[in-house]
């Protein structure tokens, strides 16, 4: 059997995981087992075959279409740049590092290694592979950025320092490598990269896993040197082009991270479960194991089987409703209960959890609405929320492109590059018309049309101190803040935008700092002022909006953020007929959003009124 660096990382998952995946490919012919004392007449038996039949049954409709493997949109879209990432960091390679240097997008003209055990036939393909006369060098390049290293950091005396730092020769590696001091909570932070579940560790176990089967296949007397790639967080975009308009980027866009010595210390590691996953391999066992993290729930690594295992957790109310659940819960003795531990007790729904664990303040107004279909309502402080609006208010909503390589002067990679903005205008409390009183810009081409955007945008909402509208105010802000950057003589009036927000989800949510700013004591200023039972444990416009409108996001053509942005990057590939269609689509979605809004707005202030 051939076991890529993908079906190991899978395969260590859980004890269940090879099972369901033989399933999943061989169907009805899989050879999987539903005990660990099963012979082979056991395996052969009929009621093996109808243990197998309902698996699959989770897996193909009956049009025989699989039903666990999902498009991604976003990720398919994104791809075009994520390839392009692999060729400049091969080129960059071949420039720093000089020597003879193997790269592709091809894993058919990749490097290849392979080594078989007990046989299993384990293989890995090499993103870049340079060698000169004294030294090998691998490297395994990810799309993602340098920041999440760099925001390691320890306490050392009274100094909080970074786990990472740079060498001399711009190379990102880890203090002890470069003979730097280190402690004792230093190392308790390494722990995170050991750890492959982790959003840093992930990476670590990928390239440690490159080595482990490196290390068994190359005989070499040579220095081997182990290097991840990524993203340079820091790197700036100068706005150079080249004659057909593409970015011209410098060698700094990619940050190199020495992991020699590292992965060395995790080879360990890896032959330990390398062992685990040749036993499940044999075993092959299907039956239901403990959820818990190796599920990575939620994660762009989630488990292709999450709707198999997770099938007994209801859709609604279950335990994963309750806010900041993830910290756990403490029963009546001060004892925590993890909520994977409680999931694996049977603990599936809300109302499983003993209300006296219920800990947080959130957490009891929840289950009280549960309980009860009643929703919660702060009346006076959202009144007084609405009391503090300015009018006109200016209902904005941006849409972003998070490029994963900066396209435009200024940005850096992944900036959310705006390209779109829906403005309602309120012109005093309930009085806005749906079309008449929106206004909307789209970037039409992947020219830069920032400057465009920010004018007319600035043109529509007035300096005149009216409330400026968003939901989450972050991420508005932060958008606002770069365009004052890019554009200094624009800066006064885009600031001015910036103290003028507010936030709606505050409104129903609650926000502490936002209530104390209005007068509330410490203690009345917090928690929700408003909770529904269809909320579900989440404040997104798209579940709050349907408790007070009939307005739907459904059937619309474009109906949500990544249809928007998978929009937007198509319109270079587009014939007139169907931009023009996929613009006005668009056009709707953003005005929906702000419109939402508008409708939430009105319905909180009926409510209190
Ligand atoms: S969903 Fe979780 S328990 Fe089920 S196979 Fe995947 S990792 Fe294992």
């Amino acid at each position: 059997m051939l076991i890529s660096k993908t079906r190991f990382i899978n395969y260590i998952r859980c004890d269940r995981y090879p099972a369901l995946d033989e399933i999943h490919r061989e169907k009805n012919k899989a050879v999987v087992s539903f005990s660990e004392q099963d012979d082979l007449s056991d395996l052969m038996s009929k009621e093996n075959e109808a243990k197998i039949s309902v698996l699959l049954e989770s897996m193909i409709d009956e049009h025989n279409e699989d039903i666990l493997v999902k498009t991604n949109p976003q990720m398919e879209t994104m791809l075009k740049y994520y390839n392009e990432i692999e060729m400049i960091s091969g080129r960059i390679i071949e420039r720093k590092f000089k020597g003879d240097t193997i790269y592709a997008l091809d894993t058919f003209d990749q490097k290849r290694f392979e080594y078989e055990l007990e046989g299993y036939r384990f293989y890995c393909f090499l993103d870049g592979y340079q060698e000169d006369k004294d030294t090998i060098r691998i490297f395994e390049v990810k799309s993602t950025t340098s920041k999440k290293f760099l925001d390691m950091t320890f306490k050392l005396d009274d100094q909080r320092l970074s786990v990472f730092e740079y060498s001399p020769e711009s190379i990102l590696m880890l203090r002890e490598d470069l003979g730097l001091e280190v402690n004792e909570d230093y190392h308790k932070k390494l722990k995170k990269l050991r750890n492959r579940l982790s959003k840093e560790g992930r990476y670590f176990y990928d390239i440690a896993y490159q080595r482990y089967v490196l290390e068994h296949t190359l005989k070499t007397d040579k220095n081997v040197k182990y290097y991840l790639g990524v993203l340079n967080s820091k790197y700036v975009h100068q706005g150079l082009v080249d004659d057909q308009n593409k970015p011209i980027y410098s060698d700094d866009l990619i940050t190199f991270i020495d992991v020699t010595e590292f992965t060395k210390s995790m080879m360990s590691i890896i032959e330990k479960d390398q062992k685990i996953v040749m036993d499940r391999l044999d075993e092959m066992n299907a039956n239901p194991v403990d959820l818990g993290p190796h599920c990575q729930r939620k994660d762009s690594r989630e488990c292709i089987f999450y709707p198999i295992c997770y099938k007994n957790i209801p859709a609604k109310n279950s335990i994963f409703t309750y806010i900041d659940g993830h910290h756990g819960f403490k029963d009546e003795l001060g004892e925590k209960h993890d909520r994977f531990d409680l999931i694996n007790q049977g603990y599936l729904t809300a109302f499983d959890v003993p209300y006296n664990w219920l800990n947080r303040e959130k957490n009891k107004v929840q289950r009280q609405v549960m309980d009860s279909k009643i929703a919660f309502m702060e009346n006076h402080k959202i009144k007084a929320a609405i009391e503090s609006l300015k009018y006109p208010i200016y209902h904005l909503d941006f849409e972003t492109f998070p490029c994963p390589l900066p396209r435009f002067k200024g940005e850096t990679p992944y900036t959310q590059s705006l390209f779109q903005y829906s403005i309602h205008i309120e012109h005093s409390p309930g009085v806005c018309h749906k079309d008449h009183d929106n206004y909307g810009f789209i970037a039409k081409t992947h020219d830069d049309l920032r400057r465009e955007l920010v004018e007319t945008m600035i043109d529509i909402i007035k300096d005149d101190g009216g409330s400026i509208m968003v939901y989450n105010q972050s991420f508005e802000q932060t958008r606002l803040k770069e365009m004052a950057k890019f554009f200094p003589e624009h800066q006064e009036r885009l600031l001015d935008m910036v103290d003028r927000l507010v936030d709606l989800m505050d409104f129903v949510k609650g926000n502490k700092k936002f209530f104390k700013s209005l007068g509330f004591d410490d203690q009345q200023a917090d928690g929700f002022c408003y909770y529904h039972n269809d909320l579900n444990g989440s404040f997104s416009i798209k579940k709050v909006l349907p408790v007070f409108s009939h307005l739907k996001y459904d059937g619309m053509p474009i109906g949500n953020g990544t249809d928007a942005l998978v929009a937007y990057a198509n319109f270079p590939f587009m014939e007139k007929k169907e931009f023009e269609q996929t613009y006005q689509d668009l056009l709707e979605y953003c005005k929906q959003d702000t419109w939402a809004m508008v409708e939430i707005l009105d319905a909180l202030r009926k409510q209190v009124n």
